[in-house]
């Protein structure tokens, strides 16, 4: 697909003996951005209440496919961001943790919630933020992500959660 011929690699980032999957290019494409929106709509598939992204690129992608779908977004955040917080979740990176927080009010109990990113690497981001939906009381239907990182092994981490992915590496 020319869209996703559209993502860069950059070799030795953020450290070295890391690639880097740079989707700068496919955000700056409006037919590129189109296609990946359009996609990434169909994927998060049918009987979805809302929508939950994590800042920064899946702010952008889950607004615009938000707007397609007629869905709203949930919008989970690092953390010291949000004035009232309903859940959050510390989860392990490589070296050391990170933590995500989901605005208060921002799920409903019993939704049914897809989740939207660019990038699904180890699956820590992704998992997160199914336990914060969880954590509301609603339910986390799957995962729309641009790329998938297969080698990372976030698949596996993400047991029982549905992931769709435009493309897999
Ligand atoms: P994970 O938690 O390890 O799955 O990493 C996923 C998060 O890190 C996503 O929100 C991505 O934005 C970011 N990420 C990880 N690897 C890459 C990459 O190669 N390119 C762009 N973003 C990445």
């Amino acid at each position: 697909d020319e869209a996703l011929d559209l993502v860069a690699e950059v070799p030795d980032f953020p450290e070295p003996g890391v690639l880097f999957r740079d989707l700068t290019p496919l955000f700056g494409s409006a037919a590129g951005f189109a296609a990946v929106v359009d996609a990434l709509g169909e994927a998060v598939g049918d009987g979805v209440d809302r929508l939950a992204a994590v800042e920064a690129r899946g702010f952008v992608l889950a607004a615009a496919v938000g707007y397609a779908r007629g869905l709203g977004v949930a919008l989970v955040r690092k953390p010291g961001k949000l004035p009232s917080v309903a859940g959050r979740v510390d989860y392990a990176l490589e070296y050391g943790t990170a933590t995500l927080e989901l605005p208060s009010g921002s799920v409903a109990a019993g939704e049914r919630v897809a989740i939207v990113d660019d990038v699904l690497a180890t699956g820590g981001t992704v998992a997160a933020t199914a336990e914060l939906i969880k954590g509301a009381g609603a339910e986390a239907t799957g995962v729309a992500v641009v790329l998938e990182l297969a080698a990372l092994g976030g698949r596996a981490r993400l047991a029982g959660l549905p992931v769709h992915a435009l493309r897999t590496l």
